[in-house]
């Protein structure tokens, strides 16, 4: 398995790549910027790109998106309750004060409990609103992986002050849907450093 995670753009959006040497096929998971990177990345890992999943439609996120499908061929897919928010990328980009991405419509949702990822691989996904009202995470069981967007940090949990956010729905998600899982499960998160279910079950002072 072939598993790298680097910050891309302003924001330092963490973006996944998750490979299967054997197949030869990967994933990219919120290609945010920095798009030319990515494709050299997945060229010289000899991968091809099955699918760029987009934990959710904020720019530094999704706002590589469009440009990496165009160099790869792999559909994007989005939980369709953030499309409202991907048609607000002027805004979004007024907001941080960067030029606006060129975006374009998913070519298939993310639906709760949809499988998504590599044969070898697999992730469900788990709708998991409050940051944004489409935001999900990836559970890959088998690996004790969970991709969090930006639902939970180390040590905090994403903002809801924006557009479609709400707290007190971001705090059930992680309650209902992420702390049960495993505590030994490794989370990759939006920013900053990974963590894993069990410390922040013990320790993050948002979710007491
Ligand atoms: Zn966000």
């Amino acid at each position: 398995m072939i598993l790298e995670t680097f910050p891309v753009g302003p924001l330092q959006c963490n973006c996944t790549i998750l490979g299967d040497e054997v197949s030869g096929e990967a994933i990219v998971v919120d290609p945010g910027d920095e798009v030319a990177r990515i494709a050299r990345r997945l060229t010289e890992l000899s991968l091809k790109l099955k699918q760029i999943i987009v934990t959710h439609a904020h720019i530094d996120h999704v706002g590589g998106a469009l440009r990496l499908k165009q160099l790869t061929g792999a559909p994007i897919l989005l939980n369709e309750n953030d499309l409202p928010l991907l048609q607000m990328m002027d805004d979004q980009a007024g907001w941080i004060g960067i030029p606006t991405p060129e975006t374009a419509l998913p070519d298939a949702g993310l639906a709760d409990g949809q499988l998504v990822g590599l044969e070898r691989y697999p992730a469900e996904v788990l709708h998991t609103p409050g940051h944004t009202q489409g935001s999900v995470c990836l559970h890959f069981a088998p690996l004790k992986l969970l991709i969090a967007g930006d639902t939970l940090f180390a040590g905090s949990i994403g903002r809801t002050d924006l557009p479609g956010g709400h707290s007190g729905q971001i705090i059930e998600s992680i309650e209902s849907r992420l702390l049960v899982l495993p505590d030994e499960t490794k989370v990759l998160t939006g920013h900053g450093p990974a963590t894993t279910i069990g410390a922040e079950r013990k320790s993050n002072p948002f979710l007491r």
